[in-house]
């Protein structure tokens, strides 16, 4: 390839692959209401899934969203989900003891088993499969951290992992990049479109109200709960549940400082011929490695694409310079891909915290739930699903991550000014194996 411009292919979009399949919703013709129990905000898999548990609990539910319902990550993602839970034992119970840190691990297991259950009992139709990972280790060092890691299995994480050294590493990927790695065979994928829009039906079919191109502007107090003012109107909340994830705004500053939001980029390939699809993926696994930056990637649902996604640039960019980054990247992993363009690109917003967790919690009536640090697919319909039945009464207890104090850093505003030269270290500890 010569120049940027010869990586895109004539159809290039700057908008997710997964929207072709799964439109946004461009119009909203529902009316708000003057009052509900529930208002949600944030259409996305936490909000939704709440309203799934509090509409069919009895509750009058209503979910409003900025944009078109799914526009946050939820239709965003690269669909790949694992137990989500990013610390390791050993550092959990450094932290918190060994009874809080077991139970943290076993809200993730319970987090892949509640997306598991809910599209199978919901019926939705979305390229689920239980295909496994594979992590790679990008140095020797890496893999041998894997492997003690693997060996040391305790009780809470039962995840039936096994190592695959480098020589037979290519019956998993078609690469010689990595030391080899570690299998997940529980990990599965989906697609992310299919699940948001099926997850909708579901939620309106539950009875719920979703009301998309709604901004929540202001969030006030009142004798009998909330007073919710949109940008259609006000609307008046026994309960309120804050579902907006990087995409939290001044409008709930104490959970604004609690979230770093953070781009993630992702791109899909044009069409590869389906002998070096067959070679370069033949478990169908969903992929990652060791890198702090790491590089995210997947067949696509009918194998005739990759979808490969990570972080590429110190600031935030536009997807059409990400793009050529990623595929950069990508062509490193496999070089017979050097003539490979790419037909999309885009970006969104993942919020990470200061101790790598996801949170929940309540405050008179206010619930929220975020903070997936980019691993949300199944954990943010979990706590979703939890806040929600808090909400409607069905279940008090928000479980192990209600129970880890949500830290801030003083002086942050929401804003990371930090993440440039946090990157940059990163990028230079990758490049060092350290
Ligand atoms: C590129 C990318 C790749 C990812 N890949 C994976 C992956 O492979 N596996 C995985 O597990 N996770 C992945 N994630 C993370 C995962 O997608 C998220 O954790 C998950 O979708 C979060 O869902 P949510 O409902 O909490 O938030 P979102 O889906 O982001 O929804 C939040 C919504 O809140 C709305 N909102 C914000 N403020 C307001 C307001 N004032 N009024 C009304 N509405 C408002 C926004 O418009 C938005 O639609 C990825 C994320 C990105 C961006």
């Amino acid at each position: 390839m010569t120049g940027y411009s010869d990586c895109f292919s004539p159809d290039f979009k700057p908008a997710p692959y997964w929207w072709e399949a799964s439109p946004q919703e461009t119009e909203s013709f529902a009316a708000l209401p003057s009052a509900a129990d529930v208002v949600i905000i944030g259409a996305g898999y936490t909000g939704l899934h709440a309203a799934v548990q509090t509409a069919r609990a009895g509750l009058d539910t209503v979910v409003v969203d900025a944009e078109a319902a799914g526009f946050g990550c939820s239709s965003r993602n690269g669909g790949q989900i694992s137990t989500s839970v990013k610390p390791s034992f050993s550092t959990l119970k450094q932290r918190y003891g060994e009874d809080l840190a077991v139970g943290i691990l076993k809200e993730g297991q319970a987090s892949l088993d509640h997306v598991t259950n809910f599209v199978s009992a919901e019926h939705i139709r979305c390229d689920f499969g239980v295909v496994g990972r594979f992590h790679g280790a990008h140095t020797r060092g890496q893999y041998e951290k894997l492997a003690r890691d693997c060996e040391a299995r305790h009780p809470g994480f039962e995840t039936g992992a096994w190592m695959v050294p480098r020589d037979t590493q290519h019956s998993e990927l078609g690469t010689d990049a990595y030391y080899g790695g570690i299998v997940f065979p529980r990990h599965a994928s989906l697609d992310p479109g299919k699940y948001h829009a099926g997850l909708l039906g579901v939620a309106r079919s539950a009875g719920a109200t979703i009301i998309g191109h709604c901004r929540v502007n202001d969030l006030a107090r009142s004798p009998q709960g909330f007073e919710v003012s949109t940008s259609r109107g006000r609307i008046r909340a026994k309960k309120v549940i804050i579902a907006t994830n990087g995409y939290t705004g001044p409008l709930t500053p104490w959970q604004q400082r609690r979230v770093i939001p953070i781009g993630s980029y992702v791109i899909a390939t044009e069409e590869i011929p389906s002998d070096t699809m067959d070679r370069l993926f033949p478990t169908n696994r969903i992929l990652s490695d060791t890198r702090k930056l790491v590089y995210y990637y997947r067949p696509s649902p009918d194998r005739k694409r990759i979808l490969f996604g990570g972080r590429v640039s110190l600031q935030e960019t536009d997807p059409r310079r990400s793009g050529p980054k990623l595929l950069a990247e990508l062509v490193r992993l496999f070089p017979e891909l050097a003539h490979t363009r790419i037909s999309h690109s885009w970006t969104g917003i993942v919020a990470f915290t200061f101790d790598t967790l996801m949170h929940c919690g309540e405050d008179a009536g206010l619930y929220h739930a975020m903070g997936y640090c980019g691993s949300g697919v199944g954990m943010a319909g979990y706590l979703g699903s939890r806040v929600g039945k808090a909400a409607a009464g069905i279940d008090p207890d928000l479980g192990a991550f209600s129970r880890i104090p949500f830290k801030t850093r003083p002086f942050y505003t929401g804003k990371p000014w930090f993440l440039g030269p946090s990157v940059a270290v990163y990028r230079l500890r990758d490049r060092l194996g350290l």
